[in-house]
């Protein structure tokens, strides 16, 4: 069986781009429990070797509040096979005005911004599993 793909959001306190991404990512485990394992980004800094082992060569996907990329350079940092870099601050400029809340609650429309990302990094990770 291939290895679950790890879904990997940025820590994004104090922003609402952030707590989008740890939604989307926590909604895309949970979307996909045999294909999607979430990892704690804070963990992967740390640099310890049981995370390196975890991590390296393993495809993970990560999630970013903002152009300052802290899980994808983690990520990267740490040995992991980047497959996808989403930027949650990107897919606002489909949703240009949206209030999708504040860094620590959604509104109803940033949850639906949430899920939106959470259904099309579902469907990456099956794509992934998939490939093997
Ligand atoms: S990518 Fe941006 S929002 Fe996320 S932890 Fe880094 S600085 Fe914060």
């Amino acid at each position: 069986m291939p290895d679950k793909v790890l879904v990997i959001p940025c820590s994004g306190m104090g922003k609402v781009y952030g707590l989008i991404g740890r939604e989307s990512a926590l909604k895309t485990v949970k979307d996909c429990p045999n294909e999607a394992k979430a990892m704690c980004l804070a963990y992967i800094v740390t640099g310890d070797e049981e995370i390196k082992d975890k991590i390296q060569g393993k495809r993970c996907i990560t999630l970013d509040g903002c152009p300052a990329m802290c899980a994808a350079k983690s990520v990267e940092l740490a040995g992991g096979i980047i497959e996808e870099k989403r930027r949650i601050v990107d897919t606002f400029r489909k949703h240009k005005g949206a209030k999708p809340g504040t860094a620590t609650e959604l509104t109803e429309e940033g949850w639906l911004i949430a899920d939106e990302i959470a259904g099309e990094i579902s469907d990456r990770v099956r794509e992934l599993y998939k490939e093997g």
